[in-house]
């Protein structure tokens, strides 16, 4: 048994409240009557909008092309009639072309048994060109298209491929429940990256709070014989980055403003491995995800299949809605995620989580003057010097911020959590790197 693993600079273990849903198996959502389908959901160019109002849409159906290389499809995710195309701001104050489709006829998949893709005989050009058709993304939140993280330039030779499986933000447990409920075909989706990047060295890497996790991957892959190894993390927040799980498991560091790649690695997150299973063995465009839908006001919480495009209001009605009046929703965990304003705010490929929290747990802090504690220097995982850097963006220094590595920042939220003064300093990093860009425009 290998020792529990993780990063050697900073990091917080803030209270997991895992606990609400970890045990509750996966359920389907309700099909929408209305889904939202926004064209920006994913790193890079937004999909160009291909459907038009009055149009009748099939279940699967390409309704959004990719717009040159770094961009990804959009396939509709119900059939019907396309009622609307609008604009529409989403959690990450991102605007976005929507298409608004009314359910109506019959499904192509839903309710239909699959046959399953012999997908042995498929170069890994032709993989690649199948993720790409179907739309797959990171659904680790990150978003980036799949078919570009696994083109490799020629001659490139990949030392690992790291399937993420930490799920460390508090609250959300929808890979967790991947893992212990779609084992088999999250190894199948392992071989079929295996055989795109022939990496020299497969790990998947799980925290030490997921120990069901850990042990039904080991034996899976010690009943296949498989050459993968499960590699046993320690809980830390954020580990789930991908630049801090390399870190963890190989030791290795990502250069500042490099990728991965920089150090012969490529990670992908266990939602994303099972999108590629199911876009290369059931021929299945990424219309469907995991989310966990949770919060101690939340009368029945829980992880759900749910169609992008649907309601984030009806999913928290899915949950027999609230005990009691809320004042906050988060779209994703609670560090990274973004609060909701508009509860018609569709899911979106990266959603992982909705979070409802109540007024005891969004106590309004008030904030007083730096006291110089250094507590945020001691848990930015990055070693940067947060306070400095809040400084210098209060201050204007743009230049000054970036030369201190303001844009090597994750935004992973350490800082603030453990701010005795309650300083805004995340939302400072943001506002900093906008005003930064602004300015060297
Ligand atoms: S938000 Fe940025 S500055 Fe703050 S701890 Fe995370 S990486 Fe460091
Ligand atoms: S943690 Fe807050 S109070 Fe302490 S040095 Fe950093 S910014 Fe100042």
């Amino acid at each position: 048994m290998n020792e529990f693993k993780t990063f050697p600079q900073g990091g917080i273990h803030p209270r997991e409240f895992k606990v609400y849903t970890k045990d509750i198996p996966i359920r389907n959502a309700h099909i929408p009557s209305i889904a939202l389908i926004p064209m920006h959901q994913h790193m890079g160019k937004p999909a160009e909008c291909i459907v038009q109002k009055g149009d009748t849409l099939r279940e699967e159906m390409l309704i959004g092309r990719a717009t040159g290389y770094f961009s990804a499809n959009i396939h509709s995710p119900i059939p019907g009639t396309v009622t609307d195309i609008r604009e529409m701001y989403l959690p990450a104050g991102l605007k976005s072309t929507v298409v608004v489709a009314e359910l109506a006829g019959e499904f192509d998949r839903a309710g239909k048994s699959s046959q399953k893709k012999d997908w042995d005989n498929l170069s890994p050009k032709e993989l690649i060109d199948k993720i790409a058709d179907k739309g797959i993304v990171g659904l680790g939140g990150a978003t980036f298209p799949a078919h570009i993280k696994y083109t490799l330039k020629e001659g490139i030779r990949l030392e690992y491929f790291i399937v993420n499986g930490v799920e460390c933000e508090p609250y959300l447990t929808a890979d967790h429940r991947l893992m212990l409920e779609k084992t088999e075909e999250i190894i199948e989706g392992i071989r079929i990256i295996k055989k795109i990047l022939s990496p020299e060295n497969i790990i998947i890497g799980i925290e030490e709070n997921k120990p069901d996790a850990i042990s039904v991957m080991e034996r899976t892959i010690l009943d296949r014989k498989l050459d993968i190894e499960v590699v046993r993390l320690k809980t830390k927040y954020p580990q789930g980055d991908e630049k801090q799980l390399l870190k963890s498991i190989t030791g290795r560091e990502v250069p500042s403003g490099g990728l991965p790649l920089d150090i012969g690695s490529v990670v992908s997150n266990v939602g994303t491995v099972f999108a590629i299973y199911e876009a290369i063995v059931y021929e299945k465009p990424l219309i469907e995800r995991i989310v966990t839908v949770t919060g101690s006001i939340i009368k029945n919480p829980g992880n759900f299949k749910v169609r992008i495009g649907t309601k984030i209001g009806e999913l928290i009605e899915e949950c027999n809605g609230l005990y009691e009046l809320m004042v906050k929703i988060i779209a994703g965990g609670p560090m990274m995620g973004f609060a909701v304003h508009d509860l018609d705010t569709p899911v979106t490929k990266g959603m992982s989580g909705i979070i409802a929290l109540s007024r005891k747990e969004v106590p309004s802090w008030r904030e007083t003057a730096c006291l110089r504690c250094g507590r945020c220097i001691r848990v930015c995982p990055l070693s940067l010097n947060p306070t400095r850097l809040f400084k210098l963006i209060e201050h204007r220094q743009f230049e000054e911020a970036e030369k201190n590595g303001l844009f090597d920042c994750k935004e992973c939220g350490c800082c603030g959590y453990a701010c005795p003064a309650k300083l805004p300093l995340v939302q400072g990093m943001r506002l900093g790197k906008l005003m930064a860009k602004k300015k060297a425009k």
